[in-house]
């Protein structure tokens, strides 16, 4: 395993930085730094974390720009996306900082005593993040962590660590305890497995490939280590006859585009209604051929680069020369991971749509009514997103009641807000992120009578 990771811009190639690797005796120490400071932490008064929680969000916020920039450059993200991926992670701080002090317990009436159920920190958690929205995903599992009263140690992503080193960098400059969030880069086998594997750690959040995932809970079972894990998705985009067609197309690209297509949420599925299948098509080539593609930092740019060569062959597999492609984008040419955006034709069961692609591919597939809808979206390992574009209320609650998946939307391509639930259904993930609930998830719940007999 390399001793260091050289960081490469995917829209130009060019080598932006060189970031260490963290070796296992180096997690081992960071374990036990950890453990220190969320001793300190946990001691503190409730409004004390809050505060500085607060700050942290404050201290993210003078640096939006920088954060933006920098995810431009290491991820290949459009500028706009990038501002909006900086204010995710300051949100959540935020969000998480007004959860602190009503993380409250219970009373619950019992006779002979008083009874109360209480919430307790876990201790050190790992937080371990992917490459394709490096700064919202490390936010969402660090900022409740951090709330709860833990402390966090993140392993970002080999290809992105920048953004979460600089995180780390200003939650220090707001005053959070030496030794409480640490950035971990490195290999996954290496850095990641020893987080997995160490006593020490006692919770894992892992966001990534569905395989992956399944190592890491075979082995947190063996030390019965709580874990949640955001995972793959093959999201159905499904418009019905009666919607709004013309609203549906237009909205259609940026469902599997966005991101270039490296969202576990893309909606790389469309499932049409046979009566409007044509005109559906017809609509949506002007409007994925009206996506700009190039250079991130533009402002108008929809779409960038892939995140490395690799994902680009990846994705490139899923489209041989005698693919049936009905639509195609263009891509710049030279230097940068680029490919273009390609909706393909095809049956159900093909590969491409089947497997998660993580590129800007999607796959249009016709149904004849509800019932074959409900099928085809279910007809998948995965359940973590999709939509539906129905004008029917009736309909819209039927076909979300049926489709088996965390986060649906209906004439609409939106999964996420800080504030609302988000997590997978199937083999998608385990356990919930964001929404009210987040802090109690990185927390033991403890019960303690109290007999009120005479002693
Ligand atoms: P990945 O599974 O290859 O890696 C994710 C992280 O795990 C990286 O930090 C990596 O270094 C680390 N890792 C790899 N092997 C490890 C091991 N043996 N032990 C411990 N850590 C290890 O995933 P990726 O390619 O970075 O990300 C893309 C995947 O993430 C896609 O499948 C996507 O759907 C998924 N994803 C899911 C969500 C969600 O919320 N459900 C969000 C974003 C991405």
């Amino acid at each position: 395993m390399p001793s260091e990771h050289q960081i490469l811009n995917p829209a130009t190639e060019e080598v932006i930085a060189t970031v260490p690797a963290t070796t296992p005796a180096e997690v081992d120490a960071a374990v036990a730094r950890a453990a220190r400071a969320q001793a300190q932490w946990a001691a503190l008064a409730p409004g004390d974390r809050a505060r500085l929680l607060r700050r942290f969000a404050a201290t993210v916020d003078t640096h939006l720009e920088e954060l933006a920039q920098l995810e431009v450059r290491e991820a290949g993200h459009p500028v706009g996306n990038a501002r909006w991926e900086a204010g995710n992670a300051r949100d959540l701080l935020e969000y998480a900082a007004g959860g602190i002090e009503r993380l409250t317990g219970a009373q619950i009436p019992v006779a002979g005593g008083l009874n109360l159920t209480l919430h307790e920190p876990l201790g050190v958690v790992a937080v371990i993040a992917p490459w394709n929205f490096p700064m919202p995903i490390a936010a969402w599992g660090t900022a409740p962590a951090l709330a709860a009263g833990n402390a966090v140690l993140l392993k970002p992503a080999e290809t992105t660590p920048l953004t979460a080193l600089r995180l780390a960098e200003l939650g220090l400059a707001a005053g959070l305890p030496e030794g409480l969030f640490q950035v971990l880069p490195g290999a996954g086998p290496v850095a990641g497995n020893a987080l997995v594997e160490h006593p020490g750690v006692a919770k894992v959040v892992f966001t990534g490939s569905t395989g992956v995932g399944k190592q890491i809970m075979a082995k947190c079972a063996a030390g019965v280590k709580r874990v949640t894990l955001e995972l793959g998705g093959k999201s159905p985009n499904i418009v019905f006859a009666d919607a709004d067609i013309e609203r549906a197309a237009a909205a259609a690209p940026g469902s599997f585009l966005d991101n270039t297509g490296q969202d576990c949420c893309a909606r790389s599925r469309i499932l049409v209604q046979r009566s409007v299948y044509d005109r559906f098509l017809e609509l949506l080539e002007p409007a994925v051929k009206a996506v700009t593609v190039g250079d991130p930092a533009g402002p108008a740019t929809g779409m960038g680069p892939l995140i490395s060569a690799a994902q680009r062959d990846r994705v490139r597999s899923y489209v041989p020369d005698d693919a049936p492609v009905a639509i195609r984008g263009e891509a710049p040419e030279g230097k940068g991971f680029w490919y273009p955006a390609t909706v393909l034709e095809g049956r159900p069961e093909d590969r491409a749509a089947t497997e998660e692609i993580f590129g800007p591919v999607a796959v249009v597939l016709p149904f004849e009514d509800e019932a074959e809808a409900v099928r085809l979206a279910n007809a998948t390992d995965y359940g973590l997103s999709g939509s539906i574009w129905t004008r029917d209320v009736g309909r819209a609650l039927r076909v979300s009641g049926a489709v088996a998946a965390g986060n649906l939307s209906v004439n609409s391509h939106s999964s996420v807000r800080y504030w609302t639930p988000f997590g997978g259904y199937k083999q998608s993930g385990l356990g919930r992120e964001l929404g009210p609930d987040a802090l109690a998830a990185f927390t033991e719940t403890k019960n303690v009578f109290i007999s009120t007999e005479e002693q």
